[in-house]
């Protein structure tokens, strides 16, 4: 994967199709990646929490999806290929999950927003295989039961909407035991969905 460094973390220069394209083949693989969609308010956080960073550093892949960072990449003389907003590279994700019969989990948000955006996601886009969903509002405690679960589904993509500072983070600490090809927070995402 051809990077950039933006203050320290390797931004993908890739644009959608390129990383559309890989992800496919993340997902042939089979083996845990995790998805990190930076935008300055997580560089900003590695800048200043080194636990941020190294959290970072260690995603298999890290798209530009805020404009802040396509412009610290040209202005660093290393541009990256365009912006991938996240919210996009979700849509994309789901027309080839669609296409290639992907199973999709979705966890985060609260129990009304996580049901209606499923609900909303099977009728824009038909075909596309739901294996489960749950809420975002769950403790420490409960991490284990809800990585079981999603286990149990056994998902090719799980999208995470918990907010920045605890979904990739989660992610992050349970990435090897979820196992899921490609794993990545939307942040608030579900509720933009859910309309
Ligand atoms: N959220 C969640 N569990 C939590 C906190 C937040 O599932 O413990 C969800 C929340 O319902 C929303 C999303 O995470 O759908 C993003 O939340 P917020 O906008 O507060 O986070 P930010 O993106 O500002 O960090």
């Amino acid at each position: 994967v051809p990077t950039v460094s933006v203050f320290g973390i390797p931004v993908c220069k890739w644009g959608m199709k390129d990383t559309v394209e890989y992800l496919s083949q993340v997902v042939a693989s089979g083996t845990p990646h995790q998805i990190i969609t930076a935008n300055p308010i997580m560089i900003m956080s590695a800048l200043e929490s080194p636990e941020y960073k190294q959290l970072m550093q260690a995603a298999e892949l890290i798209v530009p999806d805020g404009s802040g960072v396509v412009w610290a990449a040209q202005k660093g003389g290393d541009p990256v290929a365009e912006r991938v907003a996240g919210i996009d590279l979700m849509h994309e994700l789901l027309l080839q999950g669609v296409k290639e019969q992907w199973r999709v989990y979705l966890l985060g948000s609260t129990p009304e927003v996580i049901e209606e955006t499923a609900g909303r996601l099977s009728r824009q886009y038909p075909g596309l295989i739901i294996a489960g969903h749950r809420d975002g509002y769950f403790g420490p405690e409960q991490d284990e039961e809800v990585v079981q679960a999603i286990k149990e589904a056994a998902p090719h993509l799980l999208f995470v909407a918990r907010g920045a500072d605890t979904q990739e983070p989660w992610i992050a600490k349970y990435k090897q035991s979820l196992g899921v090809p490609i794993m990545m927070g939307v942040g608030g995402s579900f509720d933009v969905i859910s309309g």
